[in-house]
């Protein structure tokens, strides 16, 4: 731990843990293997307060800070990558544009029910043909009377099919420059022309809820407008950059969970006579994970906490989130080559944790996308 959490944090990083042990890491690896997202967590997860977390207490939720967002996710994702992708993006990117950008009347309806854990949120901005250049986007909402009829697809949405409801982005302004006239609304599973076509089959995080959606002429009154109109995008920069916090704490998560699993291996398992810790070449391997995890969780902590103090941290969020996501998936390649052949079965869980840590550079961001965030800053 490179620095104290304050007690608060530290209790609720203990409780988070304790769960995942108990409840989690006995079935992750079928959940996995089955491709099934595992409902049955969901009250527990409610109950446990991880869906509501920063929230506010008079909306049902925990109403903590951003850094107990980041050790919540990275807790989960110390045993399962596709609990810590769900728990990241339902409380980031859907319940948290509703938290930023609602009003009083959608704040009542939505977060109590997203605490509660009665309804999931999903958040789409990804499309077919645009993901890094997600101001290209094609999804179109027009007014139509009292309301908007939106027509398009999107790609890769997290809770897809389980969520309750989906915050979605589109174009509402073709005249206005490429990243304005995009608006955000929130659409509920069951409205009419909404569906979740396809679940997506995947490389990791196979249990997290991934699927296409599309809408074919969606009727949604104007109250289901999310934010001001044309400013969608705008709002949608904010979100991407607490999301990016969570993003880096799931790497930091995974690395710390595969770390942990390849030390306990290399004091087990004896080659040339003596344990494989002890061979000077699996121990750097152990060193560097080490600090360089360590390193990647300063670098989220500090994100946070100026989110936290209401100081501006877009540029901080991209490099804790490229630091970390690239730190974690090298930790989790070095673990698979610690466990040797056994790394490479299902038997050991470190290959999970190699497929799911994969996408901590892609999702919210690829890295090429942070390094040029980062860049832009340092160049303007
Ligand atoms: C499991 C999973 C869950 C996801 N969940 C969600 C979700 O809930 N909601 C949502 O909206 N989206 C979600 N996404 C989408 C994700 O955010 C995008 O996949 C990601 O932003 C990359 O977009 P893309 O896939 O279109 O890649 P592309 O944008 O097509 O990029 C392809 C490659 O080109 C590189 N590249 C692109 N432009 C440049 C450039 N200018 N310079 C250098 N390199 C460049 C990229 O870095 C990448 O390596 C999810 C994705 C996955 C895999």
């Amino acid at each position: 731990m490179p620095f104290q959490l304050p007690e608060q944090h530290q209790l609720l990083q203990a409780t988070v843990r304790e769960f995942c042990e108990r409840e989690v890491r006995p079935h992750a690896r079928a959940w996995d293997e089955q491709e099934r997202f595992p409902s049955e967590l969901v009250p527990k997860l409610a109950a446990l307060g991880v869906l509501g977390i920063r929230i506010p207490e008079e909306y049902g939720g925990a109403g903590m800070d951003t850094l107990a967002y980041a050790v919540v996710v990275e807790e989960c994702a110390r045993v399962d990558g596709s609990l810590a992708l769900t728990v990241a993006s339902h409380n980031g990117l859907g319940t948290g544009h509703i938290l930023a950008f609602g009003n009083e009347e959608q704040k009542r309806r939505y977060l109590p029910r997203a605490a509660s854990g009665e309804w999931l949120a999903a958040w789409a901005l990804t499309e077919p043909g645009s993901g890094s250049d997600s101001a290209n986007l094609q999804t179109t909402a027009v007014r139509d009377g009292s309301g908007w009829r939106i027509n398009g697809t999107k790609m890769f949405i997290t809770q897809g099919t389980v969520g309750g409801f989906c915050v979605v982005l589109a174009r509402t302004n073709k005249d206005e420059k490429a990243q304005r006239g995009i608006t955000a609304f929130i659409v509920e599973h069951g409205t009419p022309g909404f569906n979740s076509s396809k679940k997506l089959e995947k490389y990791g995080c196979k249990s997290s809820d991934t699927a296409e959606l599309s809408f074919e002429n969606v009727f949604v009154g104007d109250e289901q407008r999310l934010g001001e109109v044309d400013h969608g995008f705008i709002d949608t920069m904010m979100i991407l950059d607490r999301g990016r916090i969570s993003i880096a704490a799931m790497a930091l998560g995974l690395g710390r969970g595969a770390l942990e699993l390849a030390t306990r291996y290399a004091k087990e398992r004896v080659t040339f006579g003596k344990p494989i810790g002890q061979h000077q070449a699996i121990q750097f391997m152990l060193a560097d994970g080490r600090t360089q995890l360590d390193a990647a969780q300063l670098l989220i902590h500090r994100a946070a906490r100026l989110c936290d103090a209401g100081q501006p941290y877009s540029v901080e969020a991209s490099m804790a989130k490229l630091f970390a996501s690239e730190a974690a998936t090298k930790v989790c390649n070095d673990a698979v080559q610690i466990h040797g052949g056994y790394g490479y079965t299902r038997e050991f869980e470190v290959e999970r944790h190699l497929r799911d840590v994969k996408l901590c550079e892609i999702g919210e961001g690829t890295s090429e996308v942070q390094r040029m965030v980062i860049a832009k800053h340092l160049l303007r």
